[in-house]
């Protein structure tokens, strides 16, 4: 019961109190949605596109499964970025997801390796952690890309067994360690051969997006592409 008190508030919120821009408070004119016009065009993009190397392919050099990953903005500590995701996570926005998952969804149909996507999968989020926040961040945004794509969206097929903490504390090495295995398939059979898309929020070390390819690495003929809302730099860590 005491963790639903915030969420009523948050849903009250938006029915009582004048919409306001996530990344600076103004109040939103009309036609605004989720950021000022100010903030908006200053939205630093993650710059990365399908069709040549870019700076998320490279923490996934390792997995043979991995064509290609991009993110669509840049996350910088401080930064817009980290604002809009901290709404989205912890104060239960998930109109963000959807706008994101719009945005990027529509730049993303114009590329030409993401033709013929079968599969739009979410990381997972432990069945515990899922509960006590009552969403998936990644859901909203997923699905609005797979319409997009034309793929389907499942959030069944892809598991987490227990919860890894990839969070900052943790050097490089550990978190890679950390989260080993904390993943299953659910149904192997029905993304045999098949094209995932696998969509998450932040990409940080790539550890938690290493560990689903290890899972999914194991089914035939799979390919893999990863698609984030935002990529931290190499000195940067999300909170
Ligand atoms: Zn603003």
């Amino acid at each position: 019961m005491r963790c639903k008190i915030p969420k009523v508030l948050n849903a009250l919120d938006s029915f009582l109190l004048p919409a306001l821009c996530f990344g600076c408070n103004a109040h939103l004119y009309r036609g605004e949605h989720i950021l000022c016009v100010f903030c908006r065009n200053e939205l630093p993009l993650a710059d990365c596109n399908f069709e040549e190397e870019n700076p998320a392919d490279r923490l996934f050099y390792g997995q043979r499964v991995v064509i290609k990953a991009g993110a669509l903005l840049q996350f910088e500590a401080g930064g817009t970025t980290q604002k809009l995701i901290h709404h989205l996570k912890y104060r239960g926005q998930q109109q963000v997801g959807e706008w994101l998952g719009t945005w990027y969804g529509g730049l993303l149909q114009h590329e030409k390796v993401l033709a013929g996507i079968d599969w739009v999968l979410p990381v997972p989020l432990h069945p515990r952690k899922r509960r006590r926040r009552g969403f998936n961040q990644c859901d909203r945004f997923g699905r609005r890309i797979a319409t997009c794509l034309g793929a389907r969206y499942s959030d069944r097929l892809l598991l987490r067994s227990r919860s890894g903490q990839t969070q900052t504390a943790r050097d490089r090495w550990r978190r890679f360690e950390h989260i080993r295995g904390v993943f299953s398939v659910a149904e192997p059979g029905l993304l045999a051969g098949a094209r995932v898309l696998l969509v998450d929020d932040v990409i940080t070390t790539g550890a938690t997006l290493d560990a689903c390819c290890e899972a999914l690495g194991a089914i035939p003929e799979i390919q893999i592409y990863i698609a984030a809302m935002a990529l931290v730099g190499s000195r940067q860590f999300p909170n």
